[in-house]
């Protein structure tokens, strides 16, 4: 499978064209989609319209961008004009979003043209994609399994070589895990780097768009093409960091690297565990010093997460009312039935758990004791991170504790569901940069994922370091038998 580098160095050098790599792209999503299920939406024409436009301006003479003509899958909770956006929901199937995303309009300006909507868990809630209205999507590697989520489509998509690129949220996990099970690199950027204007919100303190890819450099890229302040989310900001391609190169002599204790403990599988600490040891040969960090509050990150995620969430979905979008009931009374069935008939029950957690938590009488608490817990979460880079540029962990889980093993038990993220939710409560890579594969052939984690806006140091593991490691050239 070529990187979308080769492939925009291909379509430079006139070997080919955009339309024609759209085309393949597109062949391989009906000669395979029907077994994955990773796209809810294919956008063929929207896709061959863009490919020709870049292939218009190269016989111009136009001078494009680093990906241009490279086609992108899009998690269906980003708004592309012309597209639907269901976010998996029954609530919003028939939705078509009146504006797009500004992601989506930075890569339609570089040239990058989108191939369709992804499949993900309904809302962006879940770690599985098994929680989609429109059926789970499989894991490319072994298709008995889940391939993470919630962006589990857009992982799929681009480890079966669908899509060479993706774009998936991450709120607590969302990017890196199904990233790690899928055995291709995700980030999740600090936040306020990638407007969410366009995003369909879950938990707006939490939530971050991020690139995936098979490769670092392709994933940095995009990352690239993406971010910076937009005026339309005053949580952006004007990107104060290096371009994430700055650094690629360098090399890591003295580059200090922490391995935080609390994430190599109980819960994450010894394989896993063994992947991980081989990989800090081939970064230790490439010159970094590694030594143990400390992140003693970690300890709190799931509960902390769960209080402060559902909360925002309870309030994001208030919208949802069968009066201004999607699915409206047919058993409407009067107000209240209209609002009830409506809701009741248009969300599944992990929604409807997230929303009533969080309404109870910001109740009056109980927020002190929840979401206040849980504030503050956050804040000593941030500080613990603070401390631990002022020994370490970079601190390095698992991404899952274990790599791809069975379809059903979890579904129905959300406790041991949300222990899937008990190493990526600390990033997001942080706000700090988080990026996951593939550092090597179970004995049953399932990738593992590294996590390496940054200060923030420091994505170009963890491009580096990801970029030269990943050179080290060469397991690029394994691809899942479909
Ligand atoms: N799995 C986590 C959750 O269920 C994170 C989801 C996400 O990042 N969108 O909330």
């Amino acid at each position: 499978m070529l990187s979308a580098v080769d492939i925009h160095r291909r379509i430079l050098s006139r070997e080919v064209t955009s339309e024609e790599v759209a085309r393949e792209h597109l062949e391989r999503i009906r000669e395979l989609d029907s077994r994955l299920n990773a796209f809810l939406e294919v956008t063929g024409e929207l896709a061959l319209d863009a490919a020709r436009e870049v292939d218009r301006r190269l016989a111009r003479g136009e001078e494009l961008g680093p990906l241009a003509g490279v086609p992108v899958a899009v998690k269906d909770n980003i708004s592309v004009p012309g597209a639907g956006a269901t976010c998996a929901s029954r609530i919003l199937k028939g939705y078509k979003p009146i504006y797009g995303a500004t992601v989506h309009e930075r890569m339609s300006a570089a040239g990058l043209p989108c191939l369709g909507k992804t499949n993900m868990d309904e809302f962006a809630m879940g770690s599985s994609t098994e929680h989609s209205a429109f059926g789970p999507t499989s894991n490319p590697w072994d298709l008995e399994r889940v391939p993470g989520g919630s962006s589990g489509g857009s992982a799929a998509a681009v480890a079966a070589g669908m899509a060479p690129l993706a774009l998936g949220s991450d709120t607590g996990g969302s990017v890196r895990q199904p990233a790690a099970l899928c055995g291709i690199v995700g980030l999740k950027p600090t936040y306020g780097a990638v407007s969410r204007y366009g995003l369909i919100a879950f938990a707006s303190s939490l939530d971050q768009i991020g690139p995936m890819a098979r490769t670092a450099r392709d994933c940095a890229l995009l990352f690239d093409i993406i971010r910076g302040r937009d005026a339309r989310d005053s949580t952006s900001v004007e990107y104060p960091g290096r371009a994430a391609t700055a650094d690629l190169e360098s090399n890591l002599d003295g580059l200090r690297i922490g391995v935080p204790e609390e994430m190599m403990g109980e819960g994450i599988e010894s394989e896993t565990r063994a992947s991980v600490e081989a990989a800090v040891r081939r970064l230790e040969g490439l010159g970094a010093r590694v030594g143990v960090a400390r992140l003693p509050h970690l300890k709190y990150a799931i509960a902390t997460y769960y209080v402060v995620a559902c909360a925002e969430a309870s309030s994001n979905l208030a919208r949802y009312d069968g009066i201004r979008y999607g699915h409206r009931t047919a058993r409407d009374q009067d107000l209240a039935s209209l609002f009830t069935h409506t809701r009741g008939e248009g969300f599944n029950p992990e929604v409807k758990r997230r929303i009533i957690l969080g309404t109870y938590v910001l109740s009056s009488g109980y927020y002190d004791a929840y979401y206040a608490k849980a504030q503050k817990v956050r804040t000593l979460i941030r500080q613990d991170f603070s401390q631990a880079y002022a020994d370490f540029d970079v601190l390095a962990g698992p991404v899952s504790p274990t790599p791809a889980f069975r379809k059903g093993e979890k579904s129905e038990d959300p406790l041991a569901m949300y222990l899937a993220d008990i190493c990526t939710l600390s990033a997001n409560l942080a706000g700090i940069p988080a990026l996951s890579l593939p550092c090597g594969f179970s004995a049953r052939g399932l990738p593992v994922g590294l996590q390496l984690m940054g200060r923030p806006f420091s994505e170009s140091v963890l491009f580096n370091v990801a970029h030269r593991l990943e050179g080290e490691l060469a397991l690029g050239g394994r691809h899942p038998g479909l």
